[in-house]
């Protein structure tokens, strides 16, 4: 069964896509935490960060260089955070892994 974010990827529901190429998709967030909220996932299930294997090293290296592209593209010059949660503690809600993009305002240290 797919998940929500595959069914993203299939245009199965809607979502703002900002950025996409062969591996990655990125989307604005639903329940935004900063001005600017994305979530660059790739388009490989991989469900938690925990099970990122070597042979996903490029495809994760990946979603790195598509923060900058979208840095780039949005005019971000004052930086932004790049998060991944990876369990429940750490809040992960959705099993498809996702970089969330966080920009627009000063973020604190430590996080919540
Ligand atoms: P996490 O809690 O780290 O797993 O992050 C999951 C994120 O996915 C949350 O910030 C949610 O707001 C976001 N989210 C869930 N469903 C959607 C959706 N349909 N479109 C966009 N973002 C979503």
């Amino acid at each position: 069964m797919k998940n929500i974010f595959e069914k993203i990827i299939d245009r199965e529901i809607p979502s703002d896509i900002v950025y996409e190429d062969d591996i990655s998709i990125a989307f604005y967030d639903i329940n935004p935490q900063a001005p600017t909220h994305i979530l660059i996932i790739p388009k490989k299930r991989i469900t938690r960060p925990e099970l990122i294997d070597k042979i996903d090293e490029e495809v994760v290296g990946h979603l790195f260089t598509v923060a900058r592209i979208i840095a780039n593209k949005l005019n971000i010059s004052k930086g932004y955070r790049l998060v991944m949660n990876n369990g429940e503690d750490a809040g992960q809600s959705v099993f498809h892994i996702h970089l969330h993009f966080l920009a627009g305002r000063k973020l604190s240290w430590p996080p919540g």
